[in-house]
């Protein structure tokens, strides 16, 4: 018999009288530092066991996918789109994709250009494989969404981080990337990111691209939160000069649409690689549900103003956090300028974001992201997700930061 015991330290297949050996890959996919989750299984495990816990931990929207759209997939599904769908995506998912691309940045862009992903996060994966041999190092700004390092690692790269420091509102230097770069092959940036809230400015983009030609990298960049911009512009670097050849973009409908459990994202990138990519989709994922993608190009065609909605809750519960921080200086908060969190800095405790962490759960049955779970640079400070209705929402993050304001007295 064989039982999978998977640990916050590395999975390992078990089968009675001894360990079958797992590949070095899989077995490092998650690094020595652990992936980060050990707070938010932790809390997961208290709330299924009947506790009443706030979780303000990762981005999932505390609404369900709109009706129409769950109604556009059921009248796909019963209209018979129930068998392999095309693998590289519909024509009118990739058509409705590219025209949206084109769009939002006026960079020129069809259906040649788009590959459909079961998620975004099968697009950093399927990027990250398509960029990278065995051994390469691959650059990453930290602070970071947690899988990055180990797609990186899951595809045989080399997990480089490029810190990006609060003082700089976590807008990265382009002296750091170009530091960092020889013998790297490919460089993944995030704006607006999680979990620190930066919408990386025109002057850091023009810096990246700079980087990026002068040490010819690849520029994965993960937009998955383009529609939660809360101050300045969302810029796509691919739109900059020289970029387009050299630039996979990563999209989701999971932020935008509230489509989480969809699972619809793609990479958007120079038509021969998509070609390359459309032959790892068919040796992997085998493509995505038909009538996922016939409810995916539903939902993209119900305009700005739908997104302005899904985003909107963001956006009131960040101006709640931001005014219960006035009037103290124990927590400290850059004001994010976009996606569905807000990063604070704790420091003045005293604690370690996985120190504050586990005490707010376990005395307030609060949930949030230490900081350390997104990397070194992020330590320190915990990420609240803004992911509660709002008056809870208030209620959680007052009690957070008295209990910082009283743990700092
Ligand atoms: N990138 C970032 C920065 C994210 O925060 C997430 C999800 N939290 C993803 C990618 C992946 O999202 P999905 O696979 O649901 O599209």
């Amino acid at each position: 018999m064989t039982v999978c015991a998977q640990t916050t330290q590395g999975a390992h297949w078990l089968r009675k009288g001894g360990l079958v050996q797992a590949s070095k890959r899989i077995s490092g996919v998650v690094g020595a530092d652990g992936d980060g989750w050990g707070l938010f299984f932790r809390a997961r495990a208290l709330a299924e066991a009947g506790h009443k816990i706030t979780e303000l931990t990762i981005g999932e929207h505390d609404i369900r996918t709109a009706a129409p759209i769950l109604q556009a997939m059921h009248a796909a599904a019963m209209a018979g789109h129930t068998g392999y769908a095309s693998i590289p995506g519909t024509d009118a998912l990739r058509d409705t994709i590219a025209a949206r691309v084109a769009q939002h940045t006026g960079v020129p862009t069809t259906r040649a250009n788009v590959l459909v992903t079961p998620g975004g996060q099968s697009a950093l994966f399927a990027a990250h494989h398509a960029v990278l041999d065995e051994g390469q190092r691959a650059l990453f700004i930290d602070p970071y969404y947690a899988t990055y390092p180990g797609t990186i690692r899951a595809v045989g790269g080399v997990p480089v981080p490029v810190a990006a420091a609060p003082e700089d509102g976590f807008q990265p230097r382009g002296a750091d990337i170009a530091a960092a770069a020889p013998g790297a092959r490919s460089l993944l940036i995030n704006s607006p990111n999680n979990p620190t809230g930066a919408v990386y400015s025109a002057q850091t983009l023009a810096a990246i691209a700079q980087a990026v030609i002068a040490h010819d990298l690849w520029l994965i960049s993960d937009e998955v939160y383009d529609t939660q911009v809360w101050q300045g512009a969302h810029i796509s670097p691919r739109a900059l000069p020289g970029m387009a050849a050299r630039t996979l973009v990563v999209g989701s409908l999971s932020k935008s649409h509230a489509m989480t459990g969809s699972r619809l994202g793609w990479v958007v990138g120079p038509e021969e690689m998509i070609a390359l990519m459309a032959s790892l989709a068919i040796h992997t994922t085998y493509g995505v549900p038909g009538f996922i993608q016939d409810a995916g190009a539903f939902a993209l065609r119900q305009g700005p103003e739908f997104e302005a909605e899904i985003a909107a809750p963001f956006a009131r519960r960040r101006k709640i956090a931001l005014d219960i921080l006035q009037g103290q200086n124990v927590v400290r908060a850059l004001p994010p300028q976009g996606a569905m969190y807000i990063m604070l800095d704790i420091r003045a405790t005293g604690l370690s974001g996985e120190a504050f962490g586990t005490y707010l759960l376990d005395h307030h049955q609060i949930a949030v992201m230490p900081g350390e779970s997104f990397g070194r640079a992020a330590a320190g400070h915990i990420r609240v997700a803004l992911t509660v209705e709002d008056r809870s929402f208030a209620a959680a993050f007052e009690t957070l930061v008295s209990v910082a304001c009283k743990l700092a007295a």
